[in-house]
């Protein structure tokens, strides 16, 4: 039984094949690393911006998304792509830049989705239009929030408030784009109840998806430096199950779940541990919800009408 709507069923149920996601790296920067806001970044970004680092190789778009096609076409034989520019923040940057890049993506064989990750200050008018036109059956912007909280957001070095990935959201969405959130379980000084609210104050915006990830601490970031100096623990394992499928419970049932689990680079991570094994995190989550009898949004309609039960 699917207890939440998962991306690849969904994409299963509408495309009627499997569809892969494909890693691109565009060369694009971020403000909050090349010093238009901070040069330090959020807390957790590592150099690669959560990218596959193949731009920085010199490896050119088109190659990176054949690259990327022939090992996965080897894994699931029959299967259609999503092209996914990943790393840093794809919209930042002048308009052409945006343009130039969709340009090199245009006619490129089995792409049925396209997706963009960025922040909510990197987006405008014009480049969220320039994204809903590009020729694919669906497209995705991915706009990192991680927190709902302006305060945790202001301790990780965000540079950006709730109110600003609120407005990005309702802007892009006016201009067909579909919206997916990321948020971030085990931020620093964050409970439970705090995740809970991300959530929630995601349930009132025009949201298509949500994607949740576990805090994970990796070489050379500012939060290595704090867990090394005992001011930052990871959650456990069965502390992040617990928070995420009850986050799942409260997520309103139309949207997609695009993940639940991390996925760090093996090399880089430091702690949790746990964190390498994305399968177990994800089938943790997934006994928690069996167990329980849970589902996803089987709290959304409670909470409206009573408010939200805190922990
Ligand atoms: S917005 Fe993304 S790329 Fe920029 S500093 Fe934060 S994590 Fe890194």
């Amino acid at each position: 039984m699917n207890r939440y709507n998962k991306l690849s069923f969904y994409w299963k149920n509408l495309f009627q094949t499997r569809i892969q996601k494909i890693p691109l790296d565009a060369g694009f920067d971020c403000p909050n690393r090349d010093g238009l806001i901070s040069r330090n970044g959020c807390i957790f970004c590592t150099l690669q911006g959560s990218g596959t680092g193949l731009g920085i190789c010199g490896m050119g778009l088109r190659e990176q998304y054949h690259y990327w096609r022939v090992r996965l076409r080897e894994k699931y034989k029959s299967c259609a792509f999503a092209a996914y520019l990943q790393s840093y923040s794809n919209t930042y940057g002048p308009l052409s830049k945006l343009k130039a890049t969709l340009n090199q993506l245009l006619d490129l064989p089995d792409l049925r989705v396209f997706c963009a990750g960025t922040r909510p200050d990197c987006i405008d008018k014009d480049k969220a239009r320039l994204l809903a036109g590009f020729p694919a059956d669906e497209i995705w912007l991915e706009l990192g929030l991680q927190s709902a909280n302006d305060k945790t957001l202001s301790l990780i070095n965000r540079g950006h408030s709730a109110e600003d990935f609120d407005r990005a959201c309702d802007m892009a969405e006016k201009r067909g784009l579909r919206i997916c959130a990321h948020v971030i379980a085990g931020l620093p000084g964050e409970d439970i109840n705090d995740f809970a609210d991300t959530v929630l104050f995601l349930n009132r915006l025009p949201v298509h998806g949500i994607k949740i990830h576990n805090l994970y601490v990796c070489a050379g970031t500012t939060l290595a430096q704090w867990w090394q100096n005992g001011l930052y623990t990871p959650l456990t394992l069965e502390e992040y199950a617990a928070w995420t499928a009850r986050a799942i419970t409260l997520i309103r049932p139309d949207i997609i779940i695009h993940r639940t689990a991390s996925d760090p680079a093996g090399a880089e991570l430091l702690a949790p541990a746990w964190a390498e094994k994305k399968n177990m995190v994800i089938n943790t989550i997934d006994r928690i919800l069996e167990n329980n009898n849970q589902h996803q949004g089987q709290n959304f309609t409670k909470l409206t009408q009573h408010g939200t039960p805190r922990l």
